[in-house]
């Protein structure tokens, strides 16, 4: 295959973030994109994500990400003419602390006034929304209806094939090696299979964004932690219909379609490397937060358990924007454990700044300046 050497966008990375970057600038009209992928199409963390997606948050802006990416994933079939499996079963929150319930009612409070209609349902109304459920220890649920998951590869597919019919280009075993700028302007990449002019490139390398970041001489505070997640053999359907997800109780937990439940926590110590290695510790752990939340669970066996990275900022949200520093270089990472779901907004409110457009969505206070200037835009409601 012949390799074109020039672009007018080249994006790094084709997880769900460069997929969906790369589909909505193709939209509006720029055809000569080119998708520069180090390995397979959703080989990072998107391909082994939880795809959980929510408007439960406790920053507006989070909220307003969080509405708006379902409102997307509810029409993306249609849009993107690929069925991403989504279901919304809803997200059911676990307070396990007065102070926890306490603070998941003010997000819900926020929620509600954004027009996300969260609600606070008793122990009863959870067994019914959950069947599997048991949390007598438990001191409150807030729910929300309209959240879910979905199937992160058929998504990540979705967009990619949308985007090649398009005319997008994404190259595959393409490693970005060196970002060439000059004058304070990026001019392209070079890559292990040659190099690409462009007059704008797009750092979409999830955990590796600080290091393409630097190849451009930008410095994020960005870092990555290895999260453990597993699958169970199928139970009966119904077990689980939502996520169940608790802050304090450090969990999440889904049933797919096919009755396999998929569950992660955060890990003891955050390790901070890129390692894709599994634990006994978090096999251990996980089974038993299984069987006391869902005694069902008791019994079945583990399929399969795997790791991803977390890309981390100082406040668990993404960076979204220009860089100052060299013009043309956009980033897009950072997302923690909130980046699949967020996807399908996110790239088009890039896309739109990317092709000089006004975000429908204001994405300023997303700029990495903010860590320099102390702005944080600390969101509790992360595992
Ligand atoms: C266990 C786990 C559970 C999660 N659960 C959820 C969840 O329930 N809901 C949710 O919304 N999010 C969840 N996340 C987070 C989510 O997976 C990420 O935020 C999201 O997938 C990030 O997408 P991305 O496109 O930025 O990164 P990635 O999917 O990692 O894609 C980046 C791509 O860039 C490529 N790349 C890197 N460097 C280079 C280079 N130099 N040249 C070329 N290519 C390069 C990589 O190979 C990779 O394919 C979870 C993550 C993990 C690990």
């Amino acid at each position: 295959m012949t390799l074109k050497r020039t672009a007018e966008v080249v994006v790094i990375g084709a997880g769900i973030q460069g997929c969906s970057i790369a589909y909505n600038i193709a939209k509006s009209g720029l055809r000569n994109v080119v998708v520069l992928e180090k390995d397979t199409i959703c080989s990072g963390s998107t391909g082994r994500c939880g795809a959980g997606i929510r408007a439960q948050w406790g920053t507006e802006m989070n909220c307003r990400f969080g509405l708006a990416a379902i409102e997307k994933f509810e029409r993306l079939q249609e849009e993107l003419g690929m069925d991403c499996d989504l279901h919304q079963g809803g997200y059911l929150v676990v307070a396990y602390r007065d102070s926890e319930f306490e603070r998941l009612k003010e997000s819900m409070r926020l929620q509600n006034s954004l027009g996300i209609n969260t609600r606070v349902v008793s122990y009863a109304e959870a067994r019914e929304i959950c069947p599997g459920l048991s949390a007598e220890d438990a001191v409150g649920f807030t729910f929300h209806d309209r959240d879910g998951h979905a199937d992160p590869f058929l998504t990540t597919f979705a967009y990619t094939e949308a985007a090649r019919r398009l005319g997008v280009k994404f190259l595959r075993f393409t490693e970005v090696k060196a970002i060439k700028a000059v004058a304070g302007r990026v001019k392209g990449v070079e890559t292990n299979r040659g190099d690409f002019d462009a007059p704008v490139v797009v750092n979409a390398a999830g955990g590796y964004a600080q290091h393409v970041a630097k190849m451009a001489g930008v410095d994020i505070p960005n870092f990555s932690e290895r999260h453990e997640i597993l699958i169970t053999e199928p139970v009966e359907p119904g077990v689980c219909p939502p996520m169940l997800i608790s802050f304090s109780g450090n969990f999440y937990i889904q049933q797919r379609p096919n009755g396999s439940m998929i569950g992660g926590c955060s890990p003891e110590g955050h390790p901070q490397d890129y390692g894709l290695g599994t634990s006994w510790n978090f096999l251990e752990a996980m089974s038993r937060t299984f069987v006391k939340l869902l005694p069902r669970a008791r019994g079945i066996r583990v399929a399969r358990q795997w790791s991803g990275l977390y890309n981390m900022t100082p406040d668990c949200q993404p960076i979204l924007c220009e860089s100052d520093d060299v013009k043309g270089f956009f980033l897009s990472c950072g997302y923690s454990g909130h980046g699949f779901m967020f996807g399908p907004i996110s790239g088009e409110l890039l896309a739109q700044q990317i092709l000089g457009q006004k975000p429908r969505i204001p994405i300023g206070m997303l700029h990495y300046k903010r860590f320099e200037r102390g702005e944080l835009l600390v969101e509790p409601a992360v595992v």
